[in-house]
């Protein structure tokens, strides 16, 4: 009896860790998802410099994690560039929407627009698609597809934990351009409308820019989402 309330105590205990680095000169949030089995995910590999690179693998190195997934909101190159390191170091591919074709196939040029310098740029190992579930360790995200800032941006909820990683999607008191390739204002807020202020107003968001928000406080302040 005492054993299995034990059990039953230690498996609600597990939680899901949330590290965050932000990189690159355009600041883009990484984060790293690890569960009490040192199982993580990397979602938005966004390290450029050496200082960068050594920090994140440091990290990893001194949890004693283990990479077994490299995730992207989307493609945009801010949020990729550092996703050849993770591929040398762990030997794991990228997974990202099919929709995002354009970002990879042209990832040399847009990233030459921002000073990033990519020559081959990697194809996806795995295509994520909307109703998708992540599994790590012993926890599980759900996929959601939401277009608009760019075509092929999706986001990662996990419903226990009552968060979600959203990328460019959202951002605390403001919401993704729609001014880049495939970005498209009303899909944008279509897509917040429906995946995103669907959620509880208790769910965090992290976001790919800047500090993470709640549902509930964008819906009562973010100015470009009045009364959607
Ligand atoms: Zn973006
Ligand atoms: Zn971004």
């Amino acid at each position: 009896m005492s054993f299995s309330i034990f059990v039953f105590l230690k498996i609600n205990n597990v939680m899901i860790n949330i590290k965050t680095f932000v990189f690159n000169f355009i600041q883009t949030n990484t984060y790293v998802l690890y569960d009490e089995t040192k199982e993580c995910v990397i979602i938005d590999s966004a390290c450029n410099e050496d200082i960068e690179r050594e920090e994140l693998k440091n990290f990893i190195t001194e949890h004693g994690l283990l990479p077994k997934r490299l995730l992207n909101t989307h493609c945009h190159v801010d949020h990729v560039i550092g996703n050849q390191f993770i591929i040398d170091n762990y030997n794991i591919g990228y997974e990202a929407h099919a929709d995002g074709k354009l970002f990879w196939e042209m990832a040399s040029e847009f990233g030459s627009v921002f000073n990033f310098k990519i020559n081959d740029f990697p194809k996806p190992v795995n295509f994520l698609k909307h109703g998708d579930k992540i599994n790590f360790g012993v926890s599980e995200l759900d996929v959601v597809y939401t277009p608009g800032h760019a075509d092929g941006s999706i986001c990662f909820i996990n419903r226990k934990q009552k968060f979600i990683i959203v990328g460019d999607v959202l951002f605390k008191d403001s919401i993704g351009r729609t001014d880049l390739p495939t970005g498209n204002y009303d899909v944008l807020i279509k897509s917040i409308k429906n995946q995103l202020f669907t959620l509880d107003d208790d769910f965090i968001v992290y976001t790919g820019h800047g500090p993470s928000t709640t549902i509930g406080y964008e819906k009562k302040n973010n100015q470009f989402l009045k009364g959607i």
